[in-house]
């Protein structure tokens, strides 16, 4: 089966040449290329039978009637998150969309918790100050996370991680989720309202869905506690930025650390370096000293991408022998 991988990065190209040739994957043949896929580059999968795609790509309506139109019968997703395929649309067509539901918990566990210490310890700050041999202590005092509630929104394999993390560090571990995680048993559940009401450092771990977009909005941050730590590693919309931006004028927010953003797909992975900034939400959210900002890289450890690079070829090579795996979106 020949697959397209859109949007390689050197690391992607690295661990997936890496197990093709270990693990004697023979039936399946990667072309890797550098664009995105979106509408505008589906064409490019003309006469291959799979593409493989990731978090930051455009695979709603139109790109899937593309792939389709392309001759594209399995869309191989090397991330766990799916918000942005059109699964709908995939299934009427006949397109199978197959992911890796779980590749390290605990690589985006603890990113999540390096933006808790590096926003809230100003780590960040530490560094450039020392840099420029400027050794003074003014602007760098954090919280103590000891002793504090960590209230985790989404308890399952990342949140879980994150959960065992704080609990490690001392604090008191509260979780709010529609399902509770039975391996969990230091963490006392509560509702939503006293998540935020309670909680020292809040960190959001559940899929985004309809039904929870914006769910970090002005209503939720007036119930926070005054100081929190907010930390966002799951997906941009479940907050709504307008809103966190007034929050953290208004003085709510002790730190904040978001990986992920709404406004990423198109800019997250690209050096803009060069370029004036398009968005102003972003460039608000860069001007405050308090806002740790990441490019939606808690996935990035050697382990995870050795686990999404087996993982989607194993997808590939159940596609191929006509076994179903349970790794299927749809199919
Ligand atoms: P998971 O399915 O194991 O856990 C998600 C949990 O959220 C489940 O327990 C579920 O019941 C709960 N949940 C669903 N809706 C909820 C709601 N409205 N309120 C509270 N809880 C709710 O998923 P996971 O592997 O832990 O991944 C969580 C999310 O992390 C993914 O959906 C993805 O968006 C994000 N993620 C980010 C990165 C990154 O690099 N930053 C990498 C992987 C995953």
């Amino acid at each position: 089966m020949r697959i397209l991988f859109f949007g390689t990065k050197s690391y992607d190209e690295k661990f997936f040449k890496e197990f093709l040739e270990k693990e004697n994957y023979h039936d399946l043949e990667i072309h890797f290329i550098e664009p995105n896929l979106t509408a505008d580059t589906a064409r490019l999968a003309d006469g291959y039978e799979a593409v493989c795609a990731f978090v930051n790509m455009d695979l709603g309506t139109a790109t899937i009637d593309i792939l389709h139109e392309c001759g594209v019968k399995l869309i191989l997703m090397r991330c766990a998150g799916y918000n942005n395929v059109d699964l709908d649309e995939a299934a009427k067509l006949g397109i199978t969309v197959m992911r890796v539901p779980s590749y390290s918990p605990e690589a985006v566990a603890e990113h999540a918790m390096a933006l808790v210490l590096t926003a809230n310890r100003h780590m960040h700050k530490a560094y450039v100050k020392g840099r420029e041999n400027d050794f003074s202590l003014s602007g760098l005092m954090g919280v103590n996370l000891y002793g504090k509630t960590a209230g985790i929104i989404g308890t399952g394999k990342i949140g879980a991680a994150m959960a065992r993390l704080c609990h490690g560090f001392g604090m008191r571990v509260i979780g709010y989720d529609t399902h509770q995680n039975p391996s969990l048993d230091f963490v006392e559940y509560v509702d939503f309202d006293h998540i935020l009401a309670e909680s020292d450092l809040i960190s959001l771990h559940c899929p985004l869905f309809e039904s929870n977009y914006h769910m970090i909005n002005k209503e939720a941050i007036d119930k926070m506690k005054d100081g929190v730590i907010l930390v966002n590693t799951s997906r941009g919309a479940l907050i709504k930025t307008a809103d966190l931006v007034q929050g953290i004028r208004d003085g709510k927010f002790f730190a904040v650390g978001l990986d992920v953003y709404e406004e990423e797909t198109g800019s997250v992975y690209e050096d803009m370096s060069e370029q004036i900034l398009s968005h102003s939400t972003m460039a608000r959210l860069l001007s405050f000293p308090n806002v740790m900002v990441t490019s939606h890289q808690g996935f990035l450890t050697k382990e995870a991408l050795e686990a999404i690079s087996q993982t989607t070829l194993d997808n590939a090579q159940a596609f191929v022998e006509g076994r179903k795996n349970g790794n299927e979106l749809c199919a």
